[in-house]
C-alpha cells in the first residue's frame, strides 16, 4: 500500500460537519461588511518578503520569525524567491491602493477581504501556520469617529454569532511624535529590572520595547508599575483617543482599557484594540485585533494617509463558538428521491423540478432494495423521502415520524417540502 500523506503541520482540513460553521461566520462578515458599507478586495496571499519587512518592521515576530517563506521552480531565477505567503493582508492592501492610485477615488475607502493568512509559527491550540481572517481597512479616514465604528462592527460581528461575551481592549500607542518619548520611559522602567526579563524581552528591549509589555512572561508587577502608553501622549494623540472612548461610551459599546496591549506591529499608530471573550486570555486567545496606520502609506511609497483596520481570526472564532456549544442554524431540509426499479431518468426529472422549486435533493442512484435505499437518506441526514412506486405513482415518507402520504402529485410534493 502506498504511504499515507497528511495534512502539513499547522494546517487543517474542514471536514463537511464543521463547514457550517464557517459559513455562519463568513455569512455574518459578509453582511455585515455589506451594511457597513465596505467593497470587496482581493490581493495575492504571497507578496515580496521586503513589502512585509518595510510595513510590519523587522523586529515584529510576523517578520523575524514566523515568515513563511516562497521559492519559485527549480533553476528558475526565483528559485531563492523573495517572496512570502501573507502574514496579514492590510499591507498588501495599502501596496494595492498605492500602486492602483486609489487615492484619487473618492474617500475614504472601505475595504474588505475574508481569506487565509499564513504564519510560520510553531502549531498549538488555536494557532496554526494557515487561518482565515475577515479584515476590514478604511483609508483616508483620521477619525476619531471612525475608529469608535470598526470597534463597534468587531462587537456586533461577535455578538451576531453569538459571542455576547466579547469585548474589545483598547490603548492609544501614540505617534510619531510622541512615541520616541515613551519608548525611552520603557527602557529606562526595565533596564532598571532586565535581569527578571525574559530572553526574548531582553533581546527586544532596546529595538522594540513596547513588545517588553505584551511578553506572556512578564512579571506582574513589573507590569503592573510599567510606564503607561496614555501617560506619554502628545496633546494630539490624547485628544484623539478621549474622542474615541467618549464615542463609544456614548453609543454604548463596552471596553476595557489595556495598557498592555501594543499590538505586534511596527505600524500602528494611535488607537490599537483587540477582542476577547471573558475567561480567554492571552496572546492565543484573542479573537480579533486591529488598529490605527496612519504612517503605513508613506512608509510604503506612498502619499501620507490615514488608515485605521482590524483582522478578526476566523479559526478562533468558531472554536470560542465550540466553547460556548453556541448552536447554528439548521441546514436547509433535503429531500431523497428513491425508486424501486430502472427509473432513474424519473428520479432525475423529479429532482431537477424540486430543486427549481429551491428545495435541495439528493437522488439515490443506485438499484438497491427500498429498504436500504431509506436507510441511506435517513443516514445522510434527508428529512422526506420521495418514493417512485409502481407505474411511477408517488408517495412522500416523512423520514422522522415514518408517516407516508401516497399518490402525491410533483406540484403537491413541492409545496409539501417547501412548508
Ligand atoms: P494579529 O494581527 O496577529 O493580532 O491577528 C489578528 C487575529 O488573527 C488574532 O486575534 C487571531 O484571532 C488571529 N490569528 C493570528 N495568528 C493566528 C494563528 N497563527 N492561528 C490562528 N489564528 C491566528
Amino acid at each position: 500500500m502506498a504511504k499515507m500523506m497528511s495534512a502539513p503541520r499547522g494546517t487543517r482540513d474542514v471536514m463537511p460537519e464543521d463547514t457550517p460553521a464557517w459559513d455562519r461566520v463568513e455569512g455574518v462578515a459578509r453582511d455585515l461588511a455589506r451594511l457597513y458599507a465596505f467593497e470587496r478586495i482581493e490581493i495575492p496571499l504571497f507578496e515580496r518578503v521586503e513589502l512585509f519587512a518595510r510595513g510590519l518592521g523587522e523586529t515584529s515576530d510576523a517578520v523575524e520569525k514566523e515568515m513563511f517563506r516562497v521559492a519559485g521552480a527549480k533553476g528558475s531565477q526565483e528559485e531563492a524567491a523573495p517572496w512570502a505567503l501573507r502574514p496579514e493582508p492590510t499591507a498588501g492592501i495599502v501596496r494595492a491602493f498605492i500602486e492602483h492610485g486609489m487615492h484619487v477615488r473618492p474617500g475614504p475607502l472601505r475595504l474588505t477581504l475574508i481569506g487565509p493568512m499564513f504564519r510560520y509559527d510553531r502549531p498549538q491550540a488555536g494557532r496554526y501556520r494557515q487561518f482565515s481572517q475577515w479584515d476590514v481597512e478604511v483609508i483616508g479616514d483620521p477619525g476619531p469617529a471612525v475608529d469608535a465604528e470598526l470597534i463597534e462592527l468587531g462587537q456586533r460581528f461577535y455578538a451576531e454569532v453569538g459571542l455576547t461575551d466579547a469585548v474589545a481592549r483598547v490603548n492609544s500607542i501614540g505617534d510619531g511624535e510622541c512615541r520616541p518619548a515613551y519608548r525611552d520611559a520603557l527602557i529606562g522602567y526595565f533596564s532598571a529590572h532586565e535581569e527578571r526579563l525574559s530572553e526574548d524581552s531582553r533581546r527586544r528591549l532596546r529595538v522594540n520595547p513596547l513588545r517588553v509589555l505584551d511578553d506572556k512572561a512578564l512579571p506582574k508587577d513589573l507590569a503592573a508599575d510599567a510606564p503607561r502608553g496614555i501617560d506619554h501622549l502628545c496633546d494630539a494623540c490624547r485628544e484623539h483617543f478621549d474622542a474615541v472612548r467618549g464615542l463609544l461610551d456614548q453609543l454604548g459599546v463596552p471596553y476595557e482599557l489595556d495598557h498592555r496591549l501594543v499590538r505586534g506591529l511596527d505600524y500602528y499608530t494611535r488607537t490599537a484594540f483587540e477582542f476577547y471573550v471573558s475567561g480567554r486570555e492571552g496572546q492565543q486567545q484573542a479573537l480579533g485585533g486591529g488598529g490605527r496606520y496612519d504612517g503605513l502609506v508613506e512608509l510604503l511609497g506612498g502619499r501620507a494617509t490615514p488608515g485605521i483596520g482590524f483582522g478578526i481570526g476566523l479559526d478562533r472564532t468558531i472554536l470560542a463558538m465550540e466553547a460556548q456549544a453556541i448552536t447554528l442554524p439548521l441546514r436547509a431540509p433535503l429531500v431523497a428521491i428513491l425508486g424501486t426499479g430502472n427509473d432513474h431518468v424519473r428520479r432525475l426529472q423529479i429532482a431537477a423540478t424540486l430543486r427549481e422549486a429551491g428545495v435541495a435533493v439528493r437522488p439515490d442512484g443506485s438499484s438497491r432494495k427500498l429498504g436500504k435505499q431509506l436507510e441511506s437518506a435517513a443516514k445522510a441526514g434527508a428529512r422526506w423521502a420521495v418514493i417512485i412506486g409502481e407505474g411511477e405513482a408517488l408517495a412522500l415518507k416523512d423520514l422522522a415520524s415514518g408517516e407516508q402520504r401516497d399518490a402525491v402529485s410533483v406540484e403537491e410534493l413541492a409545496m409539501a417540502v417547501s412548508e
